[in-house]
């Protein structure tokens, strides 16, 4: 049995056993654990509520947990449900035995273009239908990607994302993988994922995001220069540059959409349609 449903289900810290720490976060820590029952493996999250009233984020966390409970896709981290003691809040989630992408990322130094292609459509898949779904995450970064055993991105932390169907002001997200109109504090909407995905796809490929630099304004007006550059390495096909060029575009109206990007040829090329990546 799966542990299904929300805090209505009337989980405890009783159901678990609690096994090593997978990680830390800004407000928690992330166990290994076993529903005892069912011997079902999940990761549990523990946020101590003390963090939550400290930083004001009690909205947010509960618009990340239904979000991420709604949603409902083999390349979306499922939250199975959630319960709570006096001092902590605990999050069930699905385990992503891989661990993070950023971690795969770093070892390797780069992906190669296989690799590359099924992390890409993944995300593309799961983008596709959180955008159909109005919500748009907003803080796609490979921190926040993770990996299950058979190397499938999963993605996790809807922290940042919205579910909207109008455009929004808020300033969020990650310096090296914000849009234009997000650095600018500008109203935006849900192509401001499809940018990310192409600030990824460069990553996965040269190793670094396109416009890193020295200080945060260097970056900030890279990106709203829009001030790309291919290092010529052998290693990347015209194909792969011509899917971040559609991607990278500051006019967010005039970005790829993400029916094209898994239909672009050096997807269906290299990507495995099975969204299994043995890296
Ligand atoms: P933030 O507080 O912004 O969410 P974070 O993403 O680093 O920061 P967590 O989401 O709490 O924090 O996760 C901490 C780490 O624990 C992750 O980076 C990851 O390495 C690990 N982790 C989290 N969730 C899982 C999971 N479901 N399966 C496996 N490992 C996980
Ligand atoms: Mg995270």
């Amino acid at each position: 049995m799966k542990p299904e449903g929300s805090s209505r289900r009337g989980w405890s810290l009783r159901d678990f056993e609690i096994g090593k720490p997978l990680g830390k976060g800004k407000f928690g820590r992330v166990y290994l654990a076993r529903e005892i029952k069912s011997k079902y493996i999940v990761a549990l999250k523990v946020i101590f509520k003390e963090q939550i009233e400290k930083y004001r984020i009690h909205h947010q966390l509960r618009r990340e947990m239904e979000i991420q409970t709604s949603l409902r896709h083999p390349n979306i981290l499922r939250l199975y449900g959630w319960f709570h003691d006096s001092e902590r809040i605990f999050l069930i989630l699905e385990f992503a035995y891989g661990g993070e992408l950023y971690n795969v990322l770093r070892k390797h130094g780069r992906l190669n273009e296989k690799h590359a292609a099924t992390y890409i459509a993944s995300l593309a898949q799961a983008l596709a239908y959180c955008h159909e779904n109005h919500v748009i995450h907003r803080d796609i970064k490979p921190e926040n990607l993770l990996l299950d055993h058979e190397g499938r991105l999963k993605i996790a932390d809807f922290g940042w994302s919205v579910q909207s169907k109008s455009k929004r002001h808020t300033m969020c997200g990650t310096l090296d993988y914000l849009a234009p109109e997000m650095v600018e504090n500008k109203a935006h909407d849900q192509a401001v994922d499809n940018w990310t995905v192409g600030i990824l796809c460069y990553e996965f490929l040269y190793g670094v995001p396109p416009f890193e630099a020295e200080s945060q304004s260097d970056t900030f007006k890279r990106i709203m220069k829009v001030d790309l550059e291919f290092p010529p390495v052998p290693h990347v096909s015209p194909e792969a540059k011509n899917l971040i060029c559609q991607l990278l575009v500051k006019d967010s109206s005039k970005r790829l959409s993400l029916q094209k990007i898994m239909d672009h040829p050096w997807i269906t090329k290299n990507a495995n349609p099975e969204g299994i990546c043995n890296v």
